[in-house]
């Protein structure tokens, strides 16, 4: 059970130091250089025991693509681009939090329902790509 929750830890921590949102795959080699006894399976298993818990985010992707994880739970939007893959953060201010809030129970109550969590991709060309095109 110790070893367990020490690799957990470990896991957690590797996530929390990236800011690219990586999929498993990508944490499991820098687990290995730090574990290098783990499987990928381990990785797989742990990473889902932390976004059911709430402790990570999982943003799922496109389909037929693996997800990717953040260690950052603060409220914040993702954006993915659909040229180069990369998921980039955009953080609400507290008063862009109420907004966003009011509007999507705005919606939910278009159906007389209510919002508890929202997880919001908004997809696109990012600063790099979008240039790329236009050249
Ligand atoms: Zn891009
Ligand atoms: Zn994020």
């Amino acid at each position: 059970m110790k070893r367990y929750s020490k690799q957990r830890e470990i896991i957690l921590d590797t996530l929390r130091k990236r800011n690219d949102h990586p999929t498993a795959e990508m944490l499991y080699k820098d687990i290995l250089n730090i574990m290098p006894s783990i499987g990928i399976a381990t990785v797989y298993r742990n990473l889902s025991a932390l976004s059911d818990s709430g402790q990570i985010l999982k943003i799922e992707t496109k389909q037929g693509e693996s997800d990717r994880f953040d260690g950052n739970i603060n409220p914040h939007l993702h954006f993915q681009c659909l040229e180069c893959n990369k998921i980039e953060d955009i953080f609400l201010n507290e008063d862009q939090v109420k907004e966003l809030t009011e509007k999507l129970n705005e919606f939910a109550d278009v159906i007389n329902a209510e919002t508890v969590t929202s997880k919001i991709l908004i997809k696109g060309r990012c600063s790099e790509c979008k240039d790329k095109i236009k050249l």
